[in-house]
């Protein structure tokens, strides 16, 4: 007796064709799995075993062979158990074989028969729409992540024992309403504090509505207390709102590294990760024999905020330079790499000395001047290359702070932003931002007046830039000009450009 069972394996946040086949004969009793890494051939079979049991069907004494095919697809975790075991009872004529077509079934099986949740249900759901599976079957935890996906019916039971009384037709469960994606928009927003809350640093403000305009990424450099966390924070709430496909895309990231929950199905707003600076290079660009998305794919389509950035592992520093060019995440294995998106922006902050208060109004500097230069030096100059914007983050006294009337709101700053993307959308392509500009099309697209240009040969002479240098300034200059509806860069633009160059500060002496 041959049955056949739909499921998907995961490649990436792509979910893909795995067919479970269940052959009873008769034969020396045994159950081999083929097709499953050897370590989690041992853990599925007891779990299935268990599980099955549990719920009132002992396996036949026969030789039971499962296969999970294609062969050559990498298989990894726990989602086969529920598969497996649906194979087993149509193999054994304890359900009807044709009650198990038309659906993907999706889960991990607990010994005493519950269904458990597993990363990756929004894309296996996906999946089942893509190729027209007109049922998911899904554990009860992962339920409305799988729900936000139209036009199909998903099952999230609880036991197997009613799963099965369910295809048998003996009691009937409806299927997840739809999860509206909209409703969790509006539950995230108050997440992400309002620009309005800062008082002062327009400077350092108005850098963070120029990095969110054009994509840039840029480090903050103040003493501790000055608000450069509140500004990361801020950074979600003033870039343009995701598209359902990117928000989509983001939560199919968050779904496959089981950061999803029933609380919190779905990744409305732009994320913002803010990884510790003991992260490892694993936690950061992902990792694990059956490879999850790290720090940096979690943040794609949002913000990556590396707080104190000297005080991570320059070995962690140099891995995201891959990532930060390219858009993707790579995690090799031994016969396959996997791919995770990262297209993120990066956001990093630092003191400007070990102590913090070097430059400080009316706190002394207690670092020497070796330690000042050690700690200055931990940043490699081919992450600063990433870095477009660099801007100085004061503290500002507390008697002052209560003198200065509120900011501009975050709504109104994002309109801004949001005119300028359409700008850079329309002339340098859909969804390149100013920051991806190089070469003939940076050259193109940022077309400089008369007294730009010469403010640039004149900066550069005095300063002597880099290649790379150069094309930064025209980067920012070109955001600039775009915030401000200039088709040209004018001088003024250029001027202001030049503040934010990095290297102005304390930071890269290459400049
Ligand atoms: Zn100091």
């Amino acid at each position: 007796m041959l049955s056949r069972v739909h499921t998907v394996g995961l490649d990436g946040i792509q979910a893909v064709a795995v067919e479970v086949e269940v052959d009873l004969s008769p034969g020396l009793p045994s159950l081999s799995i083929v097709g499953l890494p050897e370590g989690a051939v041992r853990e599925a079979k007891d779990r299935v075993r268990a599980a099955l049991g549990n719920s009132g069907f002992q396996l036949p004494a026969k030789r039971i062979i499962i296969n999970l095919a294609p062969a050559h697809l990498p298989k990894g975790g726990s989602s086969y158990d529920l598969p497996m075991a649906m194979g087993l009872l149509g193999a054994m004529g304890r359900l009807p074989v044709a009650c198990l077509e038309g659906t993907v079934f999706f889960a991990e099986l607990s010994l005493d028969g519950r269904l458990r949740g597993v990363p990756g249900s929004l894309p296996a759901a996906l999946f089942a729409k893509k190729n027209r599976f007109p049922h998911l079957v899904v554990p009860k935890e992962n339920g409305f992540e799988a729900a936000l996906t139209p036009d199909i019916q998903v099952y999230a039971p609880e036991t197997l024992t009613e799963l099965v009384r369910h295809l048998a037709g003996e009691a009937v469960l409806p299927p997840l309403p739809a999860t509206d994606w909209r409703t969790w928009k509006e539950e995230s927003t108050p997440e992400v504090p309002d620009l309005a809350e800062i008082k002062g640093q327009e400077h350092a403000k108005r850098a963070l509505e120029i990095a969110a305009a054009g994509g840039h990424n840029m480090l903050m450099t103040g003493p501790p207390g000055s608000g450069k966390t509140f500004m990361a924070r801020a950074l979600p709430g003033i870039l343009p709102e995701m598209t359902l496909d990117e928000a989509l895309e983001v939560t199919a990231i968050h779904s496959v590294a089981g950061c999803l929950s029933q609380a919190k199905p779905f990744v409305a707003i732009r994320p913002l990760r803010t990884p510790h600076h003991t992260a490892s290079k694993n936690s950061l660009i992902g990792g694990g024999s059956y490879p999850r998305p790290g720090e940096i794919s979690l943040a794609h389509h949002g913000v990556l905020f590396l707080d104190e950035i000297p005080e991570f592992s320059r070995t962690v520093l140099e891995v995201l330079r891959e990532p930060l060019e390219s858009g993707e995440a790579h995690i090799s294995r031994t016969s396959y790499t996997v791919r995770f998106p990262a297209k993120f922006q990066l956001l990093a902050a630092c003191n400007p000395c070990p102590c913090g208060f070097l430059g400080h109004s009316h706190r002394p500097c207690r670092c020497s001047q070796a330690q000042i230069i050690g700690y200055q030096g931990r940043l490699s100059g081919p992450l600063l290359d990433r870095i477009d914007l660099c801007v100085d983050v004061p503290s500002v006294a507390a008697d002052i702070l209560i003198e200065l009337p509120s900011g501009e709101n975050s709504s109104s700053v994002r309109l801004r932003v949001e005119e300028a993307r359409r700008v850079q959308n329309q002339r340098n392509g859909i969804g390149v931002r100013n920051t991806e500009l190089n070469g003939k099309a940076l050259q193109n697209h940022a077309t400089l007046e008369t007294t730009a240009r010469q403010l640039l040969l004149d900066s550069g002479n005095r300063l002597g830039f880099s290649a790379r240098a150069h094309s930064r300034l025209l980067r920012v200059a070109r955001t600039i000009a775009d915030l401000a509806h200039s088709r040209e860069i004018k001088g003024e633009h250029m001027a202001e450009a030049i503040q934010y160059r990095v290297g102005s500060g304390t930071w890269g002496k290459e400049m």
